[in-house]
């Protein structure tokens, strides 16, 4: 891929999709710029993720990026030397009602289907893996013992440092205010500072990807939706999963927590109804809130003090799925958007896929079918189970 422009791939966005995309390009021997608004990579929501990353979802493509994105983490402390504090600890949904036993039942067969190691485990088997869980109408869970976390300032770095190394170019503090546009093919994009060629010019600005895409008069369905997480003081070790509760409460649709290897325990809530809008201030209302589920799934939680609560941007899609794909209309813009809540466990094995795209290595079957579904043109009906 070698043209007058200055670079191969410009990407905009140095976030949980950028940065690992840009990687696997430069490795792949694209020249690639990555630009972002902010002064140093993963400033978006990368770094308000709380680091969880499973392939045990009911989405075929989310199921295939992320089994890739668990295989580069698991053997990132061997192929690249940066300690990631991976966890393989596990992810339970946990049921303490039918409703959610008869949904994460139902979503087995196609997990099982994808190969997953995920099964059902009763009250008491359950409770084997998470002995704190409150035994009081606890039917039982799922378990996929594969799945696990990390630190997700940690990963975002190591990924930075290894796309540095392997050639990809960084500017920070420059936002994108154009994209230009020759005869309908994309030419490169201005940035606050400095104007860039290239042929390839790939949306990935997260939250933020609708005014990306207005850049080139696109209305993307990308909308920023708050949610907030936290991190307690650190305690003696007692959990390895992570624990996901999906029962819907005044407030909150569902919660989520685990227990990083250095002993603070990180949670995050999903606000009910949801919190549209792009003010990344933490409130008052969402630790009081998440505390008392807390507690209430696991006494044992009580006690632990709470650290510090941050807010962050879900970049949310309308069916819960992400966009991926060339623009049919303007040559050499591609999407990477809609990550939703789950953008730091698709960004490595995403940024492969993309690295693939552009270099038009050839598509295998299940790169297509990953495609197909993620289509920006896909018409938006359902909702994932486990979005
Ligand atoms: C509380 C919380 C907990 C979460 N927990 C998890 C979890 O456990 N696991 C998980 O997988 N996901 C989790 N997520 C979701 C995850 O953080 C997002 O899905 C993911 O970070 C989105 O990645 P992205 O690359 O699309 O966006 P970002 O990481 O935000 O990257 C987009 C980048 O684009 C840049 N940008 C935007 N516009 C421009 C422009 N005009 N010019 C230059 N740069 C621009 C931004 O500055 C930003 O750095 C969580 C999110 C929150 C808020």
């Amino acid at each position: 891929m070698t043209s007058r422009s200055t670079y191969d791939v410009i990407i905009i966005g140095a976030g949980s999709v950028g940065v690992p995309a840009a990687m696997a390009m430069a490795q792949a021997g694209v020249k690639v710029l990555i630009l972002d608004q902010f002064a140093s990579s993963g400033q978006g929501s990368n770094k308000a993720a709380i680091g969880g990353i499973r392939a045990t979802h009911s989405d075929p493509a989310k199921i295939r990026l992320t089994l890739k994105t668990l295989e580069i983490v698991k053997t990132w402390p061997k192929t690249h030397g940066h300690n990631i504090e991976w966890t393989t600890g596990g992810y339970s949904f946990v049921a303490y009602r039918e409703q959610e036993e008869k949904t994460l039942k139902g979503l087995l067969e196609v997990q099982h289907a994808y190969g997953l190691n995920i099964d059902w485990l009763d009250k008491d088997e359950l409770l084997e893996v998470i002995p704190d869980l409150n035994r009081d109408g606890l039917i039982g869970g799922t378990f996929s013992p594969q799945d696990g976390h990390c630190s997700t300032l940690l990963l975002g770095h190591a990924l930075y440092d290894a796309a540095k190394a392997a050639g990809a170019t960084f500017r920070f503090s420059e936002p994108v205010t154009g994209i230009c546009v020759n005869n309908g093919r994309v030419a490169g994009v201005k940035s606050a500072k400095e104007n860039y060629d290239a042929p390839v010019v790939i949306n990935a600005a997260g939250p933020w990807a609708r005014q990306v895409g207005g850049l080139l008069g696109f209305d993307h369905p990308v909308r920023p939706d708050s949610h907030e997480g936290g991190i307690t003081e650190p305690v003696a070790h007692f959990l390895n999963p992570m624990v996901v509760d999906i029962r819907p409460a005044p407030g909150s649709a569902n919660y989520y927590f685990f227990q990083l290897g250095t002993g603070q325990v990180v949670f995050c809530i999903t606000p009910s109804p949801n919190i549209w809008g792009d003010d990344r201030r933490e409130t008052s209302n969402f630790l009081p809130m998440v505390a008392r589920r807390m507690v209430d799934l696991m006494p044992r939680l009580e006690n632990i003090r709470v650290r510090r609560t941050w807010r962050g941007l879900y970049p949310m899609s309308p069916d819960g799925s992400p966009l991926v794909g060339w623009s049919r209309e303007i040559e050499g813009y591609l999407m990477a958007i809609g990550m939703c809540g789950q953008g730091f466990m698709l960004g490595p094995g995403l940024g492969e896929l993309l690295a693939r795209v552009v270099t038009q290595d050839e598509l295998d079957e299940k790169d297509q079918e990953v495609l197909d579904i993620l289509s920006p043109y896909r018409e938006f009906a359902g909702m994932e189970a486990l979005k």
